[in-house]
């Protein structure tokens, strides 16, 4: 059934298939991304095992604080498809957990790429261990539901059981605190915002581009890669490529725009 209605959502939403404060434990996370990153003869050996023509460059030093405000605990958050920076960097996103490819971990280690992950706990839940492990090497895990549900037209109480359930999980399993949180299908309403808030999101994240069979689309605006673009990298049940490879197809693109790859935690 989530299979029926995710494809018949997905092909109206044209872009994809899919369709997710510092504490102590994110700053360990950054402690451990910033710790990876790959300097020098590391990162010279790294690219080419990759796909890519050249080392990713290394982004910008981050804000010293995230851009936007934080909202308050009943304020609804801000919905976001694109960060405002100067900064040339775009930001990967990952949603749903059902891909759990070892060698992807081994990819995000070796090039140092700062990854997000939008977690929903019923594709996810089996392979947590995973993304501990993209965790443990700096990787953003935020919230994508528990259960998948397209949030829009649901009542609260409905839409506050998967967004904050799906924030229990995530602290009970990973031991993460979840700022951000992308609905399925990239589908809201004022009640979505309404218990994110009180869930304690402090930011909605769509995306503006998104890998397709036919390469990166956007859902407005220009049609090429702009500093601050967040990118769905996938799934997309139309390819069905591997992260991996798709990964590498973005990366191209993001080199050929003079671009490099964000810590979306850190602009949000
Ligand atoms: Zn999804």
């Amino acid at each position: 059934m989530r299979r029926l209605r995710a494809a018949v959502l997905a092909s109206a939403l044209l872009l994809t298939g899919c369709a997710q404060s510092v504490d102590p434990i994110e700053r360990l996370g950054k402690k451990a991304a910033e710790g990876v990153r790959p300097h020098g003869p590391a990162a010279d050996r790294g690219y080419r095992h990759w796909g890519l023509s050249r080392p990713l460059a290394r982004s910008p030093r981050h804000p010293a604080r995230p851009l936007t405000a934080r909202p308050g605990p009943h304020t609804p958050p801000p919905v976001v498809d694109r960060v405002a920076t100067r900064d040339p960097v775009v930001f990967l996103t990952y949603d749903d957990g059902a891909e759990r490819d070892p060698r992807f971990v081994d990819m995000v280690r070796e090039l140092g790429l700062p990854v997000t992950l939008f977690l929903t706990d019923s594709v996810a839940a089996p392979g947590y261990g995973h993304f501990a492990r993209l965790r443990a090497l700096g990787a953003g895990i935020q919230n994508h539901t528990v259960d998948h549900r397209a949030p829009a037209g649901l009542p609260y109480a409905g839409q506050r059981a998967e967004i904050c359930g799906q924030q229990d999980r995530l602290r009970a399993r990973l031991g993460v605190r979840p700022r951000l949180f992308r609905p399925p299908y990239g589908s809201y309403d004022a009640t979505t915002l309404r218990a994110a808030a009180d869930c304690g999101i402090s930011t909605v994240v769509l995306w503006r581009a998104a890998l397709t069979a036919a390469g990166l689309g956007y859902t407005h605006g220009p049609h090429e890669l702009r500093p601050g673009d967040i990118v769905l990298v996938g799934p997309d049940e139309s390819t069905r490529l591997p992260l991996r490879e798709r990964t590498v197809r973005v990366l191209r693109r993001v080199q050929e725009r003079g671009l490099t790859v964000g810590r979306l935690e850190d602009y949000l």
